[in-house]
């Protein structure tokens, strides 16, 4: 390869630093990054040919030294795609700071001469033990959102006597709006946004709510329906729409069980309220 040829590839870098330059590819990926490499092995002919670029060549000077990680292969540069600048700022910055987290030395930070589009690692590097290096999981829930956490959310704000819509694991107008009244009800700032504030409260509220309570076995059933497919279509409907596992049985609709009776009652308000159903309380042994 001719001095004056940039290497692209990867797989010349030695394995430490191959590992870290493709986990760092994946997180800028992940952070929306869009980036691509533009230099990663550079022979020592070809650093000495830089280096005398502004020196003994004309032109501006691109290296302020013979030796580089890049001819142990240890270095690779980055650019950034259009239609951003080739060189943008706050995107390097950001790949500077994914690089941080992953235990990479970003050029960018070097005091004196810094290389913004520069990443260099040692031979012994090895990825965080922690894997704390994804891209920082969000720490609020918000309209939108879906999943198992969603999902654990409406359970708790159902449970907490709050009309989430259903408990389908997405995040809603209805979830937005029981969280925006738990928030105003608790002095929150009503954003509907459950945030940090806002789980924390609802813990408390679940642990009061458990001290306080009367402990059982509890199960709300509904008054019997005409036909057992009215009664298998009643607990369907109330399970879109509020959760507590119902069932049809004898033409009832029966819940799941509550361990305490006031979650029960408030299944029982809940169920009256959004079915006009008259349903009933029984405690289990
Ligand atoms: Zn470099």
């Amino acid at each position: 390869m001719s001095v004056s040829t940039q290497c692209r590839d990867i797989n010349e870098l030695l394995p430490a630093a191959k590992k870290a330059c493709n986990l760092f590819l994946e997180e800028c990926k992940k952070a929306g990054l869009d980036i691509f490499i533009t230099e990663t092995y550079r022979s020592q002919a070809r650093q000495s040919f830089l280096y005398e670029q502004g020196r003994s060549r004309p032109g501006q000077k691109v290296t302020w030294t013979k030796k580089s990680r890049h001819t142990s292969r240890l270095a690779w540069d980055i650019a950034v795609n259009p239609p951003k600048d080739l060189y943008d700022n706050a995107t390097l910055k950001k790949a500077g700071e994914i690089a941080k987290r992953l235990g990479i030395t970003w050029g960018g930070s070097w005091k004196g001469t810094p290389d913004m589009p520069h990443f260099e690692v040692q031979s012994n590097w090895t990825p965080p033990a922690n894997g704390n290096y994804t891209a920082a999981e969000k720490s609020y829930l918000e309209q939108g959102d879906q999943g198992d956490k969603v999902k654990q959310l409406q359970i708790d704000l159902v449970k907490l006597g709050y009309d989430t819509g259903g408990v389908d694991g997405i995040y809603g107008k209805a979830t937005a709006n029981a969280v925006m009244v738990l928030q105003r009800r608790t002095g929150l700032a009503a954003d509907g946004i459950a945030g940090e504030n806002t789980l924390a409260k609802i813990k408390v509220l679940l642990e009061q709510e458990a001290k306080s309570s009367t402990p059982g076995k509890y199960r709300v059933y509904t008054g019997a329906f005409k036909t057992k497919e009215e009664a298998e279509k009643q607990a369907k409907l109330i399970g879109e729409k509020l959760g507590y596992k119902p069932f049809p049985k004898d033409k009832r609709v029966w819940t799941g069980q509550f361990t305490s009776l006031e979650s029960a009652m408030i299944a029982q308000q809940n169920i009256r309220r959004e079915f006009g159903f008259n349903p009933q309380i029984r405690q289990e042994q």
